[in-house]
């Protein structure tokens, strides 16, 4: 089956709002295995809106709109697709009593202009919006389904969760099961090029690489008439590439991120951890304490952003930033190791480096970024240079260094 997606509103053309929605909403429909062929925008007005509408129905099997369901003159989107069905516009009970509700128990004034909200066209399928107001709508016609879904992301996400990927999931004759596998340590083209036969061989099930700072994602998706069977389609696939990248694959679970896979190697092993930290400034600390629980492992961090910080706090020596500088291998391991010193953890990641935009030279540029992991007694220096503004070799750091971390617990304590 094909969809298409089409978002109304006048901001999101002249770019006062990020079309967040199409992202999402075209993402999930990839994963229901829908295919997508059209995405557009158009302005709070009817007749272009009509015009592309009618233009969708002869091309698509399923049309997504979303925005301009709300109580105002300017919200047209539920009239001109009625219009365009040919149906009527009729009250449903139950969404004029949700309205009531939801108002009244903010206590926001009703005004008249509210109940246009509780019309929906004849024959359709409401979805009840706890969220905000606008109810969502399901038409259906012998070719067509439309479905219409308010503008605010925090409606619009729970409503697609809730009742519009169930539906969709069961126009298909067969299942559509996903799932992820998560790398880090590995650039997206070198994963892409470790599995190029795989990608070009697929068909069912399949592999999509999706590059993340610092990681790489690869989907796998199977098509089958249960989800058992889909699952089934998928775990050679996912042995395989278990066998081509290895520990490199740190989690095949979705939920899962880098930091939280590094804080249950730390929890595993009773680790305590520490971080010293210069131009990443408390990132990495702050990946970490994303975890819940974090507080048995995690005891402090520090951030030395000063060559007199690095020597007061982490004990490094003054000649050894004299003769090297803040940004060399000799300065992380020290940071390093007197970070662990000094908060007495067993492990301590130290990173220092050129964030940009200014500071860089000919030797030492901007993205430089030097970062160690004492682990146990033994140090693991890498040297990393990234390309980017200032917010992102600060990201691409904490990334590196949380797999530097992983690495270093994997080395000393796993083998
Ligand atoms: P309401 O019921 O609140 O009136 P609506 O369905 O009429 O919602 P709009 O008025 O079109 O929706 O948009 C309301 C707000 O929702 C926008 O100001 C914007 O913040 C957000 N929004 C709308 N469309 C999108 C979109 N495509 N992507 C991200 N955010 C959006």
């Amino acid at each position: 089956m094909t969809v298409e997606l089409v978002c109304v509103g006048t901001e999101l053309l002249l770019g006062n709002i990020v079309n967040t929605n199409a992202a999402y909403m075209a993402e999930k429909c990839a994963m229901l295995g829908l295919s997508m062929y059209y995405q557009s925008v158009v302005g709070d007005n009817p007749e272009r809106l009509k015009e592309l509408l009618e233009m969708a129905k002869k091309r698509s099997d399923i049309i997504i709109l979303c925005g301009g369901l709300g109580p105002t003159q300017d919200d047209l989107t539920k009239e001109t697709a009625t219009k365009v069905t040919g149906k009527t516009l009729v009250e449903d009970a139950q969404a004029r009593q949700e309205i009531e509700t939801f108002l009244t128990k903010r206590g926001r004034k009703i005004t008249e202009n509210n109940w246009k909200q509780a019309l929906v066209p004849e024959g359709s399928k409401v979805l009840y919006n706890p969220n905000g107001t606008a109810p969502g709508i399901i038409m259906e016609d012998e070719n067509t389904q439309m479905i219409l879904l308010p503008g605010p992301p925090n409606e619009l996400i729970p409503m697609f969760e809730e009742q519009v990927y169930p539906y969709l999931n069961q126009l298909q004759p067969e299942i559509i099961c996903s799932k992820m596998v998560k790398l880090c340590g590995i650039g997206e083209s070198a994963a892409e090029t470790e599995i190029l036969d795989l990608i070009e061989k697929q068909d069912n099930p399949t592999v999509a690489p999706y590059a993340k700072t610092g990681e790489v994602h690869l989907r796998l998706t199977a098509r089958a008439e249960s989800k058992e069977k889909a699952f089934a389609m998928i775990e050679p696939l996912e042995r395989e590439l278990y066998h081509r990248f290895g520990s490199k694959i740190y989690t095949d679970d979705e939920s899962i991120t880098l930091e939280m896979a590094v804080a249950q190697l730390l929890a595993k092993y009773h680790l305590t951890v520490t971080t010293a930290e210069s131009c990443t400034g408390g990132l990495l600390a702050g990946r970490l304490i994303n975890v819940p629980g974090i507080s048995e492992n995690l005891k402090e961090g520090y951030i030395t952003y000063s060559n007199e910080a690095k020597e007061k706090l982490l004990g490094v020596s003054h000649d050894t930033l004299e003769q090297h500088g803040a940004v060399s291998e000799e300065t992380v391991l020290e940071m390093a190791k007197g970070g662990a010193a000094a908060a007495n953890a067993d492990i301590c990641v130290s990173i220092s480096g050129i964030a940009g935009p200014d500071g860089g030279t000919k030797e030492k540029p901007v993205g430089l970024v030097y970062m160690c992991c004492y682990c146990k007694g033994k140090t693991y220096v890498e040297r990393n240079l990234y390309t980017g503004n200032r917010s992102k070799v600060r990201e691409y750091a904490v990334a590196s260094a949380l797999t530097l971390l992983r690495d270093a617990i994997l080395k000393e304590v796993e083998s």
